[in-house]
């Protein structure tokens, strides 16, 4: 649902934060997503959906809760994002008394302007499942890329793009993450040390690694030196940035990190 105003990022964040602090989660193995349920009130059940990855049947008042999620979503990271993503809907009062169906398309809203209470739960999510002070000890002495990125996702047990969101939001280098489909743009976050805007909804330039797996089948696993201005609208054609991509060929997409530093 689209209204027109900003996501109430910092308010899911909060949320996801008071669940950690109640539960005194101090160690990634210890964010077991069916307590945190179960501790809000919600059993979680696989299998039994079609047409949606999750869904969330939530009685008004009663304080309960039967949070399904499709029998064959795999790996474990994808189902417990899923959980932590409807949990974000219980949790932040999402069209309470009512049920909540969300699907891929929804767990890859990440953008402000995109519809506000999936990128909500999204952000609750990355929130709940790596926990800032958590995710920073995995920072010290690493450099960025989808390395580093690929490690957080098996460390916590969630999804890469979710990771990569938190990495970039946590990293101290000039960073962005880039999703794209069908050789489009479709969304960007970049930290504030990140300068530049990148064209959403706009075709990717074919200096660009990620477009290359639109046109080819494959793309570059190395973090590579590309013209900045294949990335940043306005940017030198002089100047340059790094781009590491990694293809979803499940999804037709393609995400990217962007690294400004040197
Ligand atoms: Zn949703």
């Amino acid at each position: 649902m689209t209204t027109g105003i900003q996501a109430d990022e910092f308010g899911a964040k909060l949320k996801a934060r008071e669940v950690i602090k109640r539960l005194r989660i101090r160690r990634a193995e210890d964010i077991s997503i069916e307590e945190i349920a179960w501790v809000a009130g919600a059993i979680v059940i696989d299998g039994g959906l079609q047409g949606a990855e999750a869904r969330l049947v939530h009685s008004p008042g009663a304080d309960k809760a039967i949070l399904r999620v499709r029998g064959d979503v795999a790996p474990s990271g994808r189902r417990r994002f899923a959980i932590a993503h409807e949990l974000g809907h219980l949790k932040l009062n999402h069209r309470a008394g009512s049920a909540t169906q969300c699907s891929e398309k929804d767990f890859s809203a990440w953008y402000q302007g995109q519809k506000n209470q999936e990128v909500e739960a999204n952000i609750f999510a990355s929130e709940l499942l790596m926990p800032e002070g958590l995710v920073k000890a995995h920072l010290t002495r690493t450099l960025p890329g989808l390395e580093v990125v690929e490690r957080l996702a098996n460390s916590f047990d969630t999804t890469l793009t979710a990771s990569a969101i938190r990495y970039i939001e946590l990293c101290d280098e000039p960073c962005a993450v880039v999703y794209s489909s069908n050789q489009k743009v479709c969304w960007f976050r970049a930290n504030p040390l990140f300068r530049g805007w990148i064209k959403i909804g706009g075709p990717l330039s074919p200096n660009t690694h990620a477009s290359d797996y639109f046109t080819t089948g494959t793309a570059s696993q190395r973090m590579e030196i590309v013209r900045k201005d294949a990335w940043i609208d306005g940017a030198s054609d002089r100047s340059t940035i790094k781009e590491q991509s990694r293809a979803f060929p499940r999804y037709n997409s393609v995400l990217t990190i962007l690294w400004a530093g040197d």
